[in-house]
């Protein structure tokens, strides 16, 4: 019994005040994924990711939305959502404590813009996502400064882009057969 004692003084606490104190909990520890709206550009990678379809995404094209939603309650903390988001708009945190008393409360949602076709006037793809796709050629270089043309093209939607397309090449046929 000694022996016991001896050891269990040793050893020291085993347990922790918790709920009475805050727990701290590990490095890397995966908690609640954290959503930031005004980081979002709507790209559905997360959604695409998500193993357990916590994450999901639906295109309102009367409206012109498209609405990003998590139900927490779907989560299995396995940071898939946190690798992929190039904007790092969603990141797991420390926070555990999850519990709620209404279903609504594990939800978090948002709507975001989508970008209306020039041409056809169809919503086609989030603004955002345009927009962060323009800055990251812009970024690179891969873009001609002096030649707004291509812009104009992004901001049409896929159907009208290859009748655009389509005319442009039979155009230039037509110029090449009479020169
Ligand atoms: S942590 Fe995993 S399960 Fe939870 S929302 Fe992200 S991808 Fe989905
Ligand atoms: S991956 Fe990031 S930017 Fe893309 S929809 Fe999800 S949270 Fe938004």
């Amino acid at each position: 019994m000694l022996k016991l004692l001896k050891k269990a003084l040793q050893v020291g606490d085993a347990t922790v005040k918790y709920p009475f104190k805050p727990l701290e909990v590990a490095p890397c520890f995966r908690g609640k994924p954290v959503y930031d709206f005004s980081q979002c550009i709507a790209c559905g990678a997360c959604a695409d990711a998500c193993p357990s379809n916590a994450i999901t995404m639906e295109n309102d094209s009367k409206r012109g939305v498209v609405s990003w939603k998590i139900n927490y309650g779907r989560c299995i903390f396995c940071g898939r959502c946190d690798e992929v988001c190039p904007t790092g708009a969603i990141a797991l945190s420390e926070e555990f404590e999850l519990a709620a008393a209404r279903k609504e409360d594990l939800y978090c949602q948002a709507e975001i813009q989508l970008c209306e076709c020039r041409s056809c006037g169809e919503y086609f793809a989030p603004s955002r996502e345009l927009d962060y796709v323009l800055a990251y050629l812009e970024q690179v270089g891969l873009t001609d400064y002096d030649n707004k043309e291509w812009k104009q093209l992004m901001k049409l939607c896929p159907e009208c882009k290859r009748k655009q397309r389509a005319a442009q090449w039979v155009h230039g046929q037509g110029a090449r057969r009479k020169a």
